[in-house]
């Protein structure tokens, strides 16, 4: 008991928007993994958020078959619903129901200074819907929903971490103490460019590789992916610490061979080695390690109905504690409060 106590608790989500991808899987997935596999994990729940995927557009049918479609790959990767709660966000009314409460604390100026708004925006020109604008608001809910204390994030999503803490602050101030201030856990991953070199990569920008892609399609890819660009010719010495192409070597090469990713880096500079025959072998290490997991994803998908009762035992571990924490806020703010036994 004592142990759990002092146990941090990890909130994350991920939108099913379709095919997870490198960005996806390097940036997010894979440290979920790692934190599952330490000697000590915090405890950890991570949401498929389809109440978020619902400000971009989509085909009727296709956010349930995208949701199953996550499913089986975050499953696939490694995470074990019965070590971690992997549940889906709409299957927790809670979420909605926080969400709503913290857009009455929320500031209109906070909301207005969000960077990822403003991007989002541009991206979707003909559709800038209001759940767009009020995202951060609804996130906050799914992170103090269940007194997360860590966040994941990206140097990109501080500030939407600062909205979170503002949320819990607002309400605490006016309502007496109930959330924490949850703390950001920064990534240790390097920021990934895009394989055009651009600055993010991301499915929007197609510059990035589906984990389910067919491996000629990876090869491909990986074939016309932007290197050192100051390198023009072979023998020209390169400069790995600003290829993106190493970047990747970090996380397929060396964590089965690190001698290698030595041997990679000293005969980049020295020009013995020419990004041809660097990228060939960066996409036969990335296909070793992608294979077993595209299998496994193959295999799950092909069995939706244990999917969905995968989903069911995340909601019932999720739900119960969102239950609790809205009972202490409806009570508090003095909504639903119910007749007390005499
Ligand atoms: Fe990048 Fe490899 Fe070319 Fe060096 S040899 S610039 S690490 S692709």
């Amino acid at each position: 008991m004592a142990e759990s106590m002092a146990k941090h608790r990890i909130f994350s989500g991920i939108q099913p928007t379709g095919e997870p991808h490198l960005g996806n899987y390097l940036g997010a997935i894979r440290q979920w993994v790692e934190q599952q596999d330490a000697a000590a994990p915090h405890d950890a729940l991570y949401s498929i958020v389809d109440y978020h995927a619902l400000t971009i557009e989509m085909d009727t049918g296709a956010l349930d078959r995208h949701t199953l479609d996550l499913m089986a790959s975050l499953v696939a990767c490694g995470l074990d619903p019965a070590r971690v709660t992997l549940f889906r966000q709409s299957d927790v009314p809670e979420h909605t129901e926080l969400g709503w409460i913290f857009s009455c604390l929320a500031a209109m100026g906070d909301l207005q200074r969000m960077t990822q708004f403003k991007d989002k925006a541009e991206q979707n020109r003909d559709n800038i819907n209001v759940g767009l604008f009020t995202y951060p608001v609804l996130q906050a809910a799914d992170i103090l929903l269940y007194h997360a204390d860590l966040v994941p994030v990206g140097d990109d999503q501080v500030q939407h971490l600062e909205l979170v803490r503002e949320c819990a602050r607002r309400f605490n101030r006016r309502f007496g103490e109930t959330f924490p201030e949850p703390q950001p856990l920064l990534s240790k991953v390097p920021r990934l460019k895009g394989l055009d070199g651009s600055a993010k990569m991301s499915k929007s920008k197609g510059n990035t590789v589906a984990l389910s892609e067919p491996p000629e399609q990876i090869r491909a890819k990986l074939k016309v992916a932007v290197t050192d660009p100051a390198r023009l010719r072979r023998n020209d010495p390169g400069h790995p610490e600003v290829c993106n192409v190493f970047t990747l070597h970090g996380f397929f090469t060396a964590p089965h061979d690190p001698a290698r990713l030595g041997a990679i880096e000293r005969d980049c500079r020295s020009a013995a080695l020419g990004c041809v025959d660097c990228k060939k072998e960066l996409a036969d290490r990335m296909l070793e390690h992608l294979g077993p997991i595209r299998e496994r994803q193959a295999a799950l998908r092909a069995r939706p109905d244990d999917l969905r009762d995968l989903l069911e035992v995340g909601r019932r571990k999720a739900a119960e504690i969102a239950r609790a924490t809205m009972e202490t806020v409806r009570e508090r703010i003095g909504v639903r409060v119910p007749r007390r036994p005499r």
